[in-house]
């Protein structure tokens, strides 16, 4: 059976469209995806290009989507791991999976390797929590160990993405490895909107909706809490049989999701 399949997603077809605001992460990760599109061209001139990237950002700002929307610009297959399925494997089994999966990635060159929650496996070495963790420190060293293998120009660039960087090893940030930090944080005002107005696509929005208003209203939610801001309201109109959904299906789903996951399985029943 083919290894590939363990890691590789199809050919993301998300794109930067997919990605509403972040316009600075969007403009520091274009040579980026030049790169992946034409590594010879970058060869020729000598000129390095980040082996590694690191995304950091709280959860549900988009770290996931634009790495895949990174892959989809470039048109290169995405590989993806999860730091955290990595700690919960079988002795050994966590190091043997990095080797495949950047066997894999080079064959497969030019291409994106993206590890969620690096800071699952990444953690500082001396930072006790469960203290003398082998099994993470051998992933760990293989990782350093791939990263250092391959060659810049490959063809591989490897994203990283944590809300922790503070508790990264710093052995994983040294020069030619996540040497190149970007971060992706929570929305403003204009980009909470933008989002807003991507994701209200496709559903029947009243006229009375103003998402300018809403946006103002919904300080410190992410991507991800909009997103569910809209389809909470969708569930709502539905359960209430209207056509569209309106201002107070909004506003009764901005207060549940203020109100935290508690209250689901209330609002829900
Ligand atoms: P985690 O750390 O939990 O993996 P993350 O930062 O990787 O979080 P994503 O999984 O990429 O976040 O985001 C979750 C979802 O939220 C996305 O699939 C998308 O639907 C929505 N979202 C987040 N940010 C944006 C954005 N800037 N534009 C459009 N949608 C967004």
């Amino acid at each position: 059976k083919s290894k590939a399949k363990l890691f590789l997603e199809n050919k993301p077809q998300i794109t930067f469209k997919d990605v509403a605001g972040a316009d600075e992460v969007k403009e520091e990760v274009k040579e980026i995806i030049e790169f992946l599109k034409n590594p010879r061209k970058f060869t020729k001139y000598g000129a390095k290009i980040p082996k590694g990237v690191l995304l950091v950002g709280p959860p549900g700002c988009g770290k996931t989507l634009i790495a895949k929307a990174i892959a989809g610009e470039a048109d290169v297959p995405f590989f993806s791991v999860s730091g955290s399925e990595f700690v919960e494997m079988f002795v050994g089994v966590g190091a043997s999976r990095v080797r495949d999966l950047f066997d894999q990635a080079r064959k497969y060159a030019p291409c994106i390797v993206f590890i969620d929650e690096i800071d699952a496996v990444g953690r500082y070495r001396g930072a006790g929590i469960g203290g003398g963790h082998d099994e993470r420190e051998q992933t760990l060293n293989q990782l350093l160990v791939e990263m250092d293998g391959f060659d810049p120009h490959t063809g591989i660039i490897v994203i990283a993405a944590t809300n922790r960087p503070d508790i990264l090893d710093p052995a994983l940030l040294r020069p030619g490895r996540f040497d190149r930090r970007i971060v992706v944080g929570l929305p403003d005002t204009k980009e909470r909107e933008e989002i807003l107005k991507l994701h209200a696509r496709g559903k029947p929005i009243s006229e009375d909706v103003n998402l300018t208003a809403i946006a103002q209203q919904t300080a410190g939610f992410t991507g991800a809490d909009l997103e569910n801001l809209l389809n909470e309201a969708a569930l709502i109109a539905v359960r209430k049989g209207q056509e569209k959904i309106t201002q107070k299906e909004i506003e009764e789903a901005i207060d549940k999701i203020i109100a935290g996951p508690e209250k689901k399985s209330l609002v829900l029943s």
